[in-house]
C-alpha cells in the first residue's frame, strides 16, 4: 500500500501562494550579515515550491527570485563526493549529528575527520573530494552536478564566491584544522576556494525543489530523466539530511516537520520526502540557527497539511 498517495494527490492542488500569505505575516528572525551580498537580502522575499515525483511542479509567487544556494548546497556536495568517489567519500566524513552550530571549529575525535557533511568542515571536504585536477575543473564540475540535480544551467555569483572565500575565516580556521590532522588532501585556500564557489551558485525556489525532488526520486530528475546518481547515494544523502541537516536544530525540525531538510544562511530550505516530493523555501530571516523562520512555518505546515512526517501514523 503506498501511504504516500494522499500526499501526492494533496500536493497537487495546495494553496501555495495562501500558504505563502500566510507566512508572510511572520515577521521574526534577522537576515544573515556574514558577507555585505547577504545583508542586502530582501527579508521580505518568500518564495515556496513543490516538485512531485512524477514531474508536476508547483510554485509561489517570487519562486524565481534567485539567491545563492549557501549551505542547502552541502547535500548535493555529499551526493557528488560518494559519487565520484565510489563510495569511499563515507571513510572520509563522519556521519553523527554534532549538536553545534554549522561553523563549529571541532572535528570528529579520535579520527580527526570531519563529524558530518552537513557541517561546514564536512562540506570543505566533501567538496575537495569532488573530481578535478585544480580548483577551476572541480569548481565547474560542481556546478555541472548541481545543474543536472535542478534540470537546468545553474551559474555562480562570481561576487558572492570572491567574499565567500575573503571572508570566510572559520573555514579557513577548519580547513588548516583538517590539514593539520591529515585528512583534508588539498591545500586549505583550495578547499575553499572550491567550497566558497558551490555555496554561490544561484538557485531559485524551483530550482531547488528539482534539487530536492532528484534526490526523493532515488537519483533520479523527475523532470529531465537523468538518473544523476545511484539510488544508493540518494538513500545515504537524505538520511544523513534528516539527522544533521539543521545543525543543533536536527532534532526538532525531525520531530515538528519530519521531512529531511538542509537549511541555508540564505534563507533557502529545500526538502525531500523520497518516493513523494521535492520542495523548497527561501525567505531571508533566520533563527538564532541559521534556520529561516518563514520557511520553518511554511514546512511545518507543509508536512502537516500533506501528511508528511516519516514518523507519524497513518493507520489511527
Ligand atoms: N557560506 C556559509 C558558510 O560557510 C554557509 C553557511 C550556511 O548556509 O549555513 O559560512
Amino acid at each position: 500500500m503506498d501511504r504516500f498517495a494522499d500526499a501526492r494527490a494533496g500536493a497537487r492542488t495546495y494553496d501555495l501562494d495562501g500558504l505563502r500569505e500566510r507566512v508572510l505575516t511572520e515577521r521574526g528572525g534577522q537576515v544573515d550579515e556574514s558577507i555585505p551580498q547577504l545583508a542586502a537580502a530582501d527579508p521580505d522575499l518568500c518564495a515556496i515550491a513543490l516538485v512531485l515525483a512524477e514531474g508536476t511542479v508547483r510554485a509561489s509567487a517570487q519562486a524565481e527570485v534567485a539567491v545563492s544556494v549557501q549551505s542547502a548546497v552541502k547535500p548535493f556536495l555529499f551526493a557528488l563526493a560518494l559519487l565520484d568517489t565510489g563510495g569511499a567519500a563515507l571513510e572520509r566524513v563522519g556521519i553523527e549529528p554534532t549538536g553545534e552550530s554549522f561553523d563549529a571549529i571541532k572535528l570528529e575525535a579520535g579520527t580527526g575527520r570531519p563529524p558530518n557533511p552537513m557541517v561546514n568542515a564536512g562540506a570543505l571536504l566533501t567538496a575537495s573530494l569532488v573530481h578535478g585536477a585544480d580548483v577551476a575543473a572541480r569548481g565547474e564540475r560542481i556546478v555541472a552536478g548541481l545543474s543536472a540535480f535542478a534540470g537546468q544551467d545553474l551559474r555562480v555569483d562570481e561576487d558572492v564566491a570572491r567574499s565567500e572565500h575573503l571572508l570566510g575565516d572559520r573555514n579557513h580556521a577548519l580547513a588548516h584544522l583538517m590539514r593539520a590532522e591529515g585528512t583534508l588532501e588539498v591545500s586549505a585556500d583550495d578547499a575553499v576556494a572550491v567550497y566558497a564557489r558551490a555555496c554561490a551558485v544561484l538557485v531559485d525556489a524551483r530550482a531547488l525543489a528539482v534539487m530536492g525532488a532528484t534526490l526523493a526520486c532515488a537519483g533520479r530528475n523527475p523532470l529531465s530523466g537523468e538518473q544523476v546518481v545511484p539510488a544508493s547515494v540518494a538513500r545515504d544523502v537524505v538520511s544523513v539530511m534528516a539527522t544533521c541537516g539543521v545543525y543543533d536544530g536536527s532534532g526538532r525540525w525531525m520531530r515538528s516537520v519530519g521531512v529531511a531538510g538542509k537549511s541555508s544562511v540564505s534563507g533557502g530550505i529545500v526538502l525531500s520526502a523520497p518516493g513523494v516530493l521535492g520542495a523548497a523555501v527561501i525567505s531571508p530571516p533566520l533563527d538564532e540557527q541559521g534556520t529561516s523562520v518563514r520557511g520553518r512555518a511554511a514546512c511545518e505546515a507543509l508536512s502537516a497539511d500533506l501528511g508528511l512526517h516519516v514518523f507519524a501514523s497513518h493507520s489511527a
